[in-house]
């Protein structure tokens, strides 16, 4: 059989540890037998990001930007013992946070649901999407201790020497104040980064706050998605027969947990970082969560939810058997090759992505998985098998051999 090409490159992002040995192999045994890939390649590993100042993960970031589609390898963000262990010039900043800031996105996370991995909450039958506002609120506060009964007031100061001023309140005896702040610029970007998405998805949306408490922040925000979607989006959604619509967090909240999945939910900065902890947990393991970052403009940036599995490689370094979970690194290439071929209209690489996803699930759902799953799955009828990670990677391939002429 002919190997798939496509024309424009996609961005790829080599990282770090027992990931990036997953990357190359996950290529060489899932991707390559079957697609002439054609990337623009950047190593985000710890020891390039050193070599190049840095520079590689702006330059990574900037391409994303020529080619709208990258897909990235989970990479270390370094603290003191990273700068020793790497013997590091300087505390490089996090890759995801310098991509972030340059694309100015909204990171959209969801599981890989399987049959046999029963989610913790049993109506969950389709994936739940949680995005999340990455900028402001308690994020971006300032705070301040009172020691003794005392007045508090918020005052903005424009240029041009206007001032407004509001009683915070007139505190009885010592307490906590705290100020904080959003953009209206942030906020548009972060609802159409969520109306993009949740049209690529043909998945309905909800967004949730507090409204009727916070009557002029929390409103902001509301009022906000409800302008945009008037105006930029209700035929499209109309046309892809999914819907809009505004609920209270409280009502959020309990109506997700009775509902079968399906949906994204998007969340003000703090609600989106309990959230989606919540709903990773509530759907089973953390090794299953994909992510993406999707810019206001249409770029896409896919990635494994979770880190580079430091624990697993010091493992490896020992020469002792590892049972990582390649899963979401999987899905992260077959997010970016799928949009790919949307974009480039190319149904042949869509449809190959397709197919790695099915055979990745279909060699779980016949038993066969890392460590990580063995306690989640129960299928009537199938005997579960712990594999390595690489014997896991071959298990797939078979399975993809079998179905890729379906
Ligand atoms: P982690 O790599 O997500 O791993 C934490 C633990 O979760 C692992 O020790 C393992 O548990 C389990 N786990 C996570 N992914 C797994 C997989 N694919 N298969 C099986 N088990 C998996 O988080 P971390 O150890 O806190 O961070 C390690 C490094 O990753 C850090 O340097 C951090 O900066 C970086 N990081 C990067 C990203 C990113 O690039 N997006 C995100 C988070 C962290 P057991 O050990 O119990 O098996
Ligand atoms: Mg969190």
């Amino acid at each position: 059989m002919a190997k798939i090409t496509y024309k424009t490159p996609i961005v790829e992002m080599q990282g770090d540890e027992m990931t990036r040995l997953l990357w190359d192999e996950i290529k060489k045994r899932l991707i390559e037998p079957f697609v002439e890939l054609n990337v623009d390649f950047y190593d985000l590993g710890l020891i390039n990001r050193e070599k190049t100042a840095d520079r590689v993960t702006v330059e990574a970031a900037e391409a994303i930007k020529k080619y709208r589609v990258g897909v990235k390898c989970a990479t270390i963000t370094p603290n003191a013992q990273r700068v020793e262990e790497y013997s590091l010039s300087k505390m490089w900043l996090s890759p995801n946070g310098t991509i972030r800031a340059i694309l100015d996105g909204t990171v959209f996370r969801k599981p890989v649901v399987i049959d046999g991995i029963k989610p913790f909450v049993s109506g969950w039958s389709a994936p739940i999407t949680v995005a999340r506002h990455a900028y402001g609120d308690v994020y971006r506060n300032a705070e301040l201790r009172v020691d003794g009964p005392a007045e508090a007031f918020i005052t903005v100061r424009y240029p041009d020497g206007r001032t407004e001023e509001k009683k915070i309140a007139d505190l009885k005896g010592a307490g906590v104040v705290q100020g904080m702040h959003n953009l209206d610029a942030s906020i548009t970007s972060f609802c159409r980064s969520c109306f993009n998405y949740a049209l690529g998805e043909k998945q309905d949306l909800w967004f949730a706050a507090k409204d009727t408490i916070s009557k002029i922040y929390d409103h902001r925000f509301k009022d906000i998605f409800a302008e945009i979607f008037e105006k930029e989006y209700a035929d499209k959604f109309e046309a892809a027969g999914i819907t809009y619509t505004y609920t209270l967090i409280d009502d959020a909240v309990a109506r997700v947990m009775k509902c079968g999945g399906g949906i994204t939910l998007a969340l003000k900065n703090y609600d989106g970082d309990v959230l989606s902890d919540m709903i990773a947990s509530g759907f089973g393991s953390l090794a299953m969560m994909t992510s993406v970052l999707v810019s206001p403009d249409g770029n896409f940036e896919y990635e494994a939810a979770h880190g580079t599995v430091t624990r697993h490689y010091y493992k490896y370094l020992k020469g002792e058997k590892t049972s990582t979970n390649p899963v979401a690194t999987i899905f992260a290439w077959t997010g970016a090759l799928k949009k790919r071929g949307e974009l480039d209209k190319n149904p042949a690489l869509a449809a190959f992505a397709d197919k790695l996803e099915k055979a990745t699930k279909l060699t779980i759902e016949r038993g066969a998985m890392t460590k990580d799953l063995i306690p989640l799955f129960d299928k009537s009828g199938v005997v579960k098998r712990e594999c390595e990670s690489m014997e896991f990677l071959d298990e797939i391939r078979r399975t993809l051999d079998e179905i890729i002429d379906d």
